[in-house]
């Protein structure tokens, strides 16, 4: 039987209406996706434009970038501390992936050009591979500066290109690396093999990224990175070996509870002073002592107790200082024996004060040097972040050193505003 004409017309108008209320949700859909997309750019190079801005603030700020060791946490990552001072950022360690978390952040990484290494264990310097070339990808202009222990042995520079000389100087060829200055041979019979006696340092080591880095940089030498202002050179780092031991045998240049300074700004505002720390065998190891504008942060790097600490931490703002504490372990070991019979695994919790400072021992330091602020990193067990843990983590501290004391987390951010001389 045929459809009545208005039941048929009816159909047809509520087709056509469903038709335009389809047209109109998609083109709604699709504005409203082109505007979640500007305001998520424009949040984006907002908090890219605040890293900017941070680097004039006219104190002193503190990111803490990785504050975990070497065991993987979900939390921590290895450790890596960012001081921004005087306009600069400055890195001190990356045994991860810090940098990365920093740009992550928002933090302008294409301003960092001199990092500072405690020491060559993996969990502080495990990222410099990675943070060279993101920084020089994020359009780091300047040459890359890396700090650290120097070679007790000094290899001949001749695999090295470009060397220090050649990149101050910038006597160095540019465009894409050519084959004559090809960073190493691969598989060359002489490849630098450590002597008995050769303690590696940071010329050996960037000799080996740059080794592991060079066909990356080579590629986007001639692909992604062709800027002017951020050449193939940037792909590479310049060592900066620390005073250490090399004029007088085993004696280090300078002695302990010593500082000296390894940078100063031109305007000589901002000055990063190096001290020896005693980290077992991994010698020599360093902690760092920032100045500007009157205020001082301290970073202890891997120690074990050391009565030079308070004197190189003399009245600091802020004293970040790796911890363990014992107790926990301890407590730690007894279950790991008495529940699975692991006495290997207890022993070396057990021996972890060889190589550390305990968190009371912290607390002694904190209170001899008279710092303001004193912030733990590195803590040893890696705990989970949260209230309860880190109480537990700091007890009996506060009945030692009066000031205050936090567990730093990945993230935890701290200013120190321009002294009131400044
Ligand atoms: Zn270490
Ligand atoms: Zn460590």
């Amino acid at each position: 039987m045929p459809m009545p004409k208005t039941i048929s017309r009816l159909k047809w108008l509520s087709g056509l209406l469903f038709g335009i209320l389809f047209l109109i949700a998609i083109s709604f859909a699709f504005n409203l996706e082109n505007a979640i997309q500007k305001h998520v750019i424009a949040k984006k190079l907002e908090a890219q434009h605040h890293g900017m801005d941070i680097l004039k603030d006219p104190g002193i700020r503190v990111i803490f970038a990785g504050t975990g060791v070497p065991v993987p946490s979900k939390d921590r990552g290895a450790q890596c501390i960012a001081v921004i001072a005087n306009g600069e950022l400055l890195i001190f360690d990356d045994g991860g992936a810090g940098v990365r978390s920093l740009a992550a952040w928002g933090y302008p990484i294409h301003k960092i050009n001199k990092v500072f290494l405690t020491h060559l264990h993996s969990d502080h310097m495990a990222g410099l591979g990675g943070l060279i070339g993101a920084t020089w990808i994020a359009g780091r202009t300047g040459p890359l500066r890396v700090y650290g222990p120097d070679d007790s042995n000094k290899l001949s520079h001749t695999l090295y290109p470009p060397t220090s000389q050649e990149y101050q100087t910038g006597t160095f060829t540019t465009g894409r690396v050519p084959d004559n200055r090809r960073v190493f041979e691969l598989g060359k019979p002489d490849f630098p093999k450590a002597p008995k006696d050769y303690v590696p340092g940071i010329d050996y080591v960037l000799r080996g990224i740059s080794m592991a880095y060079e066909p990356d940089v080579m590629e986007r030498n001639g692909n992604v990175q062709t800027r002017e202002s951020a050449p193939w050179e940037m792909g590479f780092a310049i060592p900066h070996p620390l005073p250490d031991m090399e004029s007088a045998g085993t004696a280090p240049d300078f002695g302990w509870g010593e500082l000296k300074t390894v940078y100063e700004s031109e305007s000589g505002k901002l000055k990063v002073k190096a001290f020896l720390v005693d980290h077992y065998a991994c010698f020599p190891s360093y902690g760092y002592r920032i100045e500007c504008g009157g205020q001082a942060v301290v970073i202890s790097g891997d120690t074990e107790k050391m009565t030079y600490m308070a004197k190189c931490a003399k009245g600091a703002d802020i004293l970040i200082h790796e911890a363990v504490n014992m107790r926990m372990l301890e407590a730690i070991a007894a279950v790991l024996e008495e529940k699975y019979g692991d006495h290997e695994k207890a022993g070396h919790y057990r021996g972890a004060s060889a190589h550390h400072t305990d968190s009371l021992d912290v607390a002694r330091t904190a209170m001899e040097a008279g710092v303001s602020r004193l912030v733990l990193t590195h803590v040893i067990p890696p705990i989970d972040p949260g209230f309860i843990h880190e109480r537990i983590f700091v007890k009996g501290m506060d009945d030692i050193f009066r000031g205050e004391i936090d567990v730093a987390r990945d993230g935890m951010e701290i200013y120190l505003p321009p002294a009131a001389s400044e």
